[in-house]
């Protein structure tokens, strides 16, 4: 059981021979503790073993062993060392005090006794004693701390000399604990075979350093042979006493795991960096929001961006990304790593802008860093200038699809193209022309003049081939003096036409080399998808055919290889070059055709439709010409030409005072040229004519297109006083919506419903529907195509009392229009 201080009873063990005595002691100390008694030192001995008193009072002289030798005994006893011995004696003179002493006594008690005083003073002294037990106490359990401290520690006095130390097998500085008591500091640090010269300087200059009170610390290289310990770092603390210097502790503690660790990691670190510096590719790395932690050589290099500068910046800043045009932002493929955690792979033609501004073609991966938890840290980034690889795989892209004397494409990239554009006319309902383009004699006049000539003019023809030629077109030469030529993206054949009319005229003018003049022609063949073929490879077999057929013809022409298309393209291409001339020389005429009122039989309206007569005399239908002329532009003038003459006819029936509208028909390509309102206000300003007595008549397909700026057209027509007539009405695809919104006057039925409706219920009802339409929104309504009386009652008695039609009236001239309208009412069928 262990007893605490506090708890323990102090023992005392009173020695006396005489009993009365003992008594005495007995009273005074008592109430002090346990208290043993013996009447002679051996007895005093042999108890004292056996109880291990705190205290003894002892008296000198007994028979036997007296209280000096009994005090020895005890003192020299190992278990009994902490026992305290107090002398009672009659004779306290020197030499009795100097033998108590020697042989280990600690007090005196004066006989006789005085009680009093004896009690105090045992009292402290039991007082003492414990303490004395509890410091000893104390110090074991620090020195056993010390001891088994993982460090060093020692203490210099402030003469510098050693009084102690924890390192008993001398295991850090090399000398242990026993031989270092007593010795200075330098002379341990010097004499130290673990310490350097250097460290033993450092740590004196430390030691002189520490009497200013700072404690300094250190880091020392141990050259241990013995032990493990390699770094150690210490700490000199000085001691102060009353702020005076008293001395140093000196501390060392291994950090030698630490080192080691750091220094494997430094070690890596580099060989790390090494690495990635002598690679061959930029490499950038960044940490998790993508700002720059390390960048090599190279990405210096490519990004324009010295190291310093691109550490801690974003990786969109020093390495921005753009598309091949150099104008798209990329995003850069670090951040999809990041974000992602995924490796990604190289972009494809992507540009990195440098510094400087100039672009680097580049070819990049990235890739998220995990650590050994797979936890995301950051971002590397891998890339190459890719310019000249690219730019090389460009030219050898490039020799190996074009001919190397025109640099025109060659076979194998007209192969390509032909293909895609066929593809795409499949896809959205166009044409393909191929042109087979042979330049006539060639071979002859290659033969006379050398090939050197021959080859710089087979230059100039590629050249003019290439000026006749649009964005979308190919160009190609396939060796000799044979060119082909790829037209996409048609929608009729005047495109080849055109084409080919271009380099015809190309060829007019004179090829001049080295002061020497060559006129020459060419014979084209031409084949068109889908009319002709459905592959490349015929479309090419055709437009050879129908080019032999150009030579057999006499050269120096165009032929198609279909018969259809040829007689066809040549009647339009005669009826383009005839509209022409009519434009030019005024051949164009107009005819009129009334509008009766049913209920009157009064003209309310005349419809100017064009005429025109072929070189023989005969009429040439408008239905024939007129969408010829919306596909080649003509409309334009032509239209402009039908509005001034019925207006000025318009003009004269207003001055011999008839008051009927005159229609004139708008085409959509007109309706949507930008000149168009200008060009209508213009005539009518010139003309003193009164606008309401004209109606533009339009079709459903004119204004559907663009609400806003139809509405805006439409206005402005109607602001100019005119009517508008929706023309063929029902025929379109529109939704009826427009009607709403649009001012419109009249709707004309169209002459396809109109001609059924008597045999055909759907024609009727959709006659009726119109009608009733026109009704409810206020419009006047017109029947086209009236041929017969049958037709004109079914119309009144639905109650459209306006008709058109041969059964009153065919499209006659001006001056028999003003016949039949001096006529005034008209009942019957036109009677001229
Ligand atoms: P459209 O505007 O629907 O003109 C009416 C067409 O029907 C005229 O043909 C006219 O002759 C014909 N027609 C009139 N009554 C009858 C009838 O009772 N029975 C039959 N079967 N047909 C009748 P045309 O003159 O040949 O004109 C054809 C088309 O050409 C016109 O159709 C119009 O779209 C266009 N057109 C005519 N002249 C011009 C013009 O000056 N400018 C524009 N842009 N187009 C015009
Ligand atoms: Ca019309
Ligand atoms: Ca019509």
């Amino acid at each position: 059981m262990i007893i605490s201080d506090e708890e323990r009873t102090d023992v005392i063990l009173l020695v006396d021979d005489e009993p009365s005595n003992i008594q005495v002691l007995n009273k005074a100390v008592s109430s002090l503790g346990k208290v043993y008694f013996a009447t002679s030192g051996e007895e005093a001995l042999r108890l004292a073993r056996e109880v291990l008193p705190d205290l003894v009072l002892m008296d000198i002289q007994m028979p036997g062993i007296d209280g000096f030798d009994a005090c020895t005994a005890i003192k020299t006893d190992p278990k009994l060392q902490d026992t305290n011995v107090i002398f009672v004696s009659a004779h306290i003179d020197t030499e009795h005090q100097l033998r108590a002493i020697q042989c280990g006594g600690i007090d005196f008690l004066h006989k006789p006794v005085n009680t009093i005083l004896a009690e105090a003073q045992v009292r402290t002294h039991l007082t003492l004693g414990r303490q004395q037990r509890e410091l000893k106490v104390a110090r074991s359990t620090l020195q056993n701390v010390i001891d088994h401290l993982p460090a060093f520690v020692a203490y210099w006095n402030e003469d510098l000399i050693n009084v102690f130390s924890n390192d008993v097998e001398g295991k850090w500085l090399s000398v242990s604990s026993a031989h270092m008591q007593g010795s200075s500091f330098s002379s341990v640090t010097r004499n130290s075979t673990s310490l350097s010269q250097a460290a033993h300087e450092q740590l004196n200059l430390a030691v002189e350093q520490s009497r200013s009170g700072v404690t300094q610390v250190l880091e020392l290289t141990l050259n241990s042979t013995s032990s493990a310990i390699l770094f150690a770092a210490a700490s000199v603390v000085p001691t102060l006493i009353e702020g005076k210097f008293s001395g140093i502790v000196l501390l060392l503690h291994d950090v030698t795991p630490l080192r080691v660790i750091q220094n494997d990691l430094r070690k890596e670190k580099e060989l790390f960096a090494l690495t990635l510096s002598s690679i061959g590719d930029g490499v950038i790395v960044t940490n998790l929001e993508g700002d720059i932690t390390f960048l090599n050589p190279i990405a210096e290099l490519l990004t324009g961006w010295a190291r310093r500068d691109a550490l801690n910046q974003t990786i969109e800043t020093v390495m921005p990304l753009v598309d091949a045009s150099g104008r798209k932002k990329l995003i850069n493929p670090l951040r999809i790593a990041l974000s992602e955690r995924r490796v990604v792979g190289a972009s494809l033609n992507a540009k990195l802008i440098r510094r400087t501004g100039e672009m680097v073609e580049v070819e990049d991966t990235a890739a998220p860093i995990k650590d050994a938890n797979n936890e995301l840290q950051g971002g590397i980034i891998v890339f190459h200038d890719v310019t000249e690889a690219r730019e090389m795989a460009q030219r050898m892209s490039h020799i190996a699809s074009h001919d190397a004397l025109t640099n025109l494409p060659n076979r194998i990239l007209l192969q390509d193209r032909s293909e895609r554009a066929l593809e795409n006319a499949k896809r959205k309902n166009e044409k393909v022309a191929m042109l087979v383009v042979d330049i006539d004699q060639f071979k002859t006049i290659n033969d006379s003049v050398g090939h050197s000539v021959g080859d710089q003019l087979l230059k100039s023809i590629a050249k003019r081939l290439v000026d006749s030629a649009r964005g979308a077109d190919t160009v190609s030469r396939h060796g000799g003096d044979e060119f082909i030529v790829l037209v996409p993206e048609l929608t009729n054949w005047d495109n080849a036409v055109a084409y080919v009319t271009r380099l015809m005229q190309q060829f007019t003018t004179p090829i001049w080399i080295d002061s020497q003049r060559f006129d020459l022609t060419c014979s084209v063949g031409i084949s068109i998808y889908p009319d002709d073929c459905s592959d490349t490879e015929s479309l090419y077999r055709h437009a050879d055919g129908a080019m032999y057929r150009a030579k057999e013809l006499g050269r120096n022409r165009w032929h198609f290889f279909s018969k259809d298309i040829e007689t066809q393209v040549m009647k339009r291409h005669g009826l383009e070059q005839y509209l022409r001339r009519a434009l030019v020389e005024n051949l164009f005429q107009i005819y009129y055709q009334a509008k009766i009122d049913t209920r009157t039989g009064a003209v309310v309206g005349v419809e100017a439709l064009i005429r025109l007569k072929d070189e023989k005399g005969k009429m040439i239908s408008p239905a024939e010409f007129i969408p010829l002329a919306e596909d080649n532009g003509l409309i334009i003038p032509i239209g402009r030409v039908v509005m001034e003459l019925a207006s000025r006819d318009a003009l004269k029936w207003q001055d011999m005072g008839f008051n009927h509208t005159v229609s004139i028909n708008i085409s959509t390509v007109q309706f949507n040229d930008e000149r168009f309102v200008d060009d209508v206000r213009e005539l009518f300003d010139d003309l003193s004519l009164k606008p309401e007595l004209i109606e533009f008549e339009i079709t459903e397909g004119a204004i559907a297109k663009n609400t806003v700026r139809t509405k805006e057209i439409l206005e402005s027509l109607k602001g100019l006083g005119l009517s508008i007539s929706i023309d063929d009405f029902g025929t379109g695809y529109s939704s009826l919506s427009y009607l709403k919104r649009f001012p419109i006057d009249v709707l004309k039925i169209d002459q396809s419903f109109v001609g059924d409706m008597l045999s055909n219920l759907s024609d009727e009802a959709i006659v009726d529907a119109i009608i009733s339409l026109g009704r409810s929104l206020n419009m006047q309504l017109v029947a086209e195509g009236v041929e017969t009386e049958a037709q004109v009652r079914a119309l009144s008695a639905k109650g459209c009392h306006i008709v058109q039609g041969f059964y009153y009236c065919r499209p006659i001239p001006y001056s028999e229009m003003c016949v039949y309208l001096a006529k005034g009412t008209h009942k019957k069928g036109d009677p001229l």
